[in-house]
């Protein structure tokens, strides 16, 4: 086994310089455990950026990768596939949608959700309503679209000429929203709570007058569920906590359970838009990463991890505001379910530092947002324990 300094020296030869990374190499994960290359212990309250929210190496889901991987891993989908059927099936019959495509990410999957409404407006309506709006402060991928698609300027530098048919409007702000808004509009794409922009959360009432205009403008309404969904929000999809009703869904990042998949759902009405050769993916939805997904989604349903992220969710939030009240760096306690952030009142990457070195993963996003994406699995007294560091982390950085 290499030692963190060895994996980091050999790292930083080979590999792209695209990620600020810290200077560990995890090698090891269980549960909301995971180990690093010189043996260290950390309680995970990132999951791999809400990737592994039924815990690293859940007994299920290692025995069905373990057993499709023995039967067969890949095949064209010239063919139809087993494990992909089941997983479409219990995917439609848990959501909104009837039809489901699968691709490898989350970028994949929303510049799928845009090649789909782009499609269906044509068809529907003609050339001329072919633009899609999106939320400042959003975060929808790194492929061109899925960039052009993301407000924040930040991401965008640097790669122009960028792909037209994009406004924004500010998240949470319906009567900003009604103002870029306009007879070229085809959809709405939107996080129903931003992740990377800050876990920001939006009224109730924004999202029942976004359903009203989506229904009066007819337009397209795609939610971004990338991060927000398979639990992550004490609902299935995050939709369900504000009564929406979607034409397109896009899933990622848990969905596989640390396996590359990504899924772009729609309504017939709207997925009927595609015929063959419209849209492809070689590896999308193979049976690997679909045997996988299946056996994420039965622990999900059969375990009750729903309702249990909902319970864990409003300890650990409730735990959060206490630790406010005693830290005057934390600004504000927001989030929906296990999808939770502290606003600080200065720079976080330090923090991350610090809970790091005392054994605590935690992500700092947006400058001075610290994000908490714990698996739906964890229990009180992880909790209690990452409420010890923090406290001790934010009273060392208040000293100083
Ligand atoms: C992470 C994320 C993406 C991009 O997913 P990748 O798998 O990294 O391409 C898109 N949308 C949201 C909301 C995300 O959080």
């Amino acid at each position: 086994m290499m030692t963190n300094q060895e994996q980091v020296e050999q790292g930083r030869h080979y590999v792209m310089n695209t990620y600020g990374r810290l200077p560990i190499a995890l090698v090891r994960g269980l549960g909301a455990r995971v180990w690093d290359g010189d043996g260290k212990e950390y309680l995970d309250f990132l999951s791999g950026l809400a990737v592994n929210s039924v815990g690293h190496c859940h007994p299920k889901v290692v025995k069905a990768i373990q057993e499709q991987a023995a039967k067969l891993l890949h095949v064209s989908n010239l063919y139809w596939i087993e494990p992909q059927n089941k997983l479409a099936q219990m995917l439609v019959e848990n959501s909104f949608a009837d039809k489901v495509f699968f691709c490898n990410s989350g970028a994949e999957a929303n510049e799928g959700a845009i090649k789909l409404a782009r499609k269906y407006a044509k068809k529907r309506w003609g050339e001329e309503k072919y633009e899609i709006i999106t939320m400042e402060h959003s975060f929808h991928g790194r492929t061109l679209a899925a960039l052009t698609a993301t407000g924040q300027p930040k991401y965008q530098e640097g790669f122009a000429p960028l792909p037209a048919g994009f406004r924004y409007a500010p998240f949470g702000d319906l009567e900003a929203l009604q103002k870029v808004m306009g007879p070229q509009t085809c959809a709405i794409m939107i996080e129903p709570v931003q992740g990377e922009g800050g876990v920001n959360v939006a009224e109730r009432s924004y999202w029942e007058g976004l359903a009203q205009l989506v229904k009066e403008k007819d337009v397209l309404l795609i939610v971004d569920e990338v991060q927000s969904g398979m639990g992550r929000t004490g609902k299935l999809f995050a939709y369900e906590n504000y009564g929406l009703k979607p034409h397109i869904m896009t899933l990622a990042k848990a969905l596989g359970g640390g396996t590359p998949i990504g899924a772009l759902l729609a309504s017939d009405e709207v997925a009927d838009a595609f015929s063959p050769g419209d849209h492809a993916s070689t590896f999308g939805g193979n049976p690997l990463v679909t045997a996988a997904a299946l056996a994420v989604m039965e622990v999900l349903l059969q375990d009750g991890l729903v309702k249990h992220c909902q319970t864990m969710g409003a300890y650990f939030q409730e735990e959060l505001k206490k630790l406010a009240t005693r830290h005057s760096m934390i600004v504000e306690v927001r989030g929906l379910g296990l999808m939770l952030a502290c606003q600080l009142n200065r720079e976080g990457a330090s923090i991350v530092s610090s809970c790091l070195q005392k054994g605590l993963i935690i992500n700092c996003t947006a400058g001075n947002v610290l994000r908490f994406l714990p698996p739906l699995t964890i229990q009180s007294q992880d909790i209690d324990q990452a409420i010890t560091i923090l406290d001790e982390v934010l009273t060392e950085a208040g000293k100083g």
